[in-house]
């Protein structure tokens, strides 16, 4: 039987010092404005609850939820949304807040996606940045961590639906 074990890449202390920091950039860039924050169902809970609270501006919150078809690993290319916004996006300031960028598939194609339905503006921010596996060109606008091509469970990141409680952000390894 395959089990695995973590071990801490970015813990809590870092993890909230950083998202603090990102949340004074955001703050910066839109003040005066009230944001929409998209957040992107499931990894980026965690991280969006301590971002919407580090923000000097405000903001209502909303969410959606992907499917890629595939074995759900990798990325297919194929990108529908399971569960739409609740909320009409024309003329608002949207920022998408995501887990991590991969291969880029699923956040172009909800950027596609959420460019069509004409807001004033369209950012997104990801926790972590796996920049070395992009497949399609795409560029974050607000970026955690780069990481490298490693998988990462922890911070509300699942394995199987496990490990999304844990306060840092841990490497998996497979042990016999
Ligand atoms: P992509 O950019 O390839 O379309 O997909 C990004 C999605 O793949 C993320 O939102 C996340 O659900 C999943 N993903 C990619 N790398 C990891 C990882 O290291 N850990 C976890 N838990 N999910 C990952």
């Amino acid at each position: 039987m395959v089990e695995e074990q973590t071990e801490v890449l970015f813990p809590k202390a870092v993890i909230d010092r950083r998202v603090r920091e990102l949340a004074g950039e955001i703050t910066r860039d839109y003040a005066g404005r009230e944001i929409l924050i998209v957040g992107v169902l499931k990894g980026a809970f965690v991280f969006m609850a301590d971002l919407i609270r580090g923000l000097g501006i405000p903001c209502s919150v909303d969410f959606v939820r992907l499917a890629s078809y595939g074995d759900g690993s990798v990325s297919s290319g194929h990108v529908r949304i399971t569960k739409d916004l609740e909320t009409p996006i024309e003329g608002r300031d949207v920022l998408i807040v995501e887990d991590i960028v991969d291969t880029g598939i699923t956040l172009s194609r909800l950027v596609e996606v959420l460019r069509g339905r004409r807001p004033a503006s369209l950012r997104v921010c990801v926790f972590l940045d796996k920049w070395a596996r992009r497949q399609v060109p795409f560029a974050a606008d607000y970026v955690g961590f780069t990481i490298s091509d490693v998988f990462v469970v922890g911070y509300g990141l699942d394995f199987n639906e496990k490990y999304r409680f844990l306060p840092d952000v841990c490497l998996l390894r497979d042990i016999a």
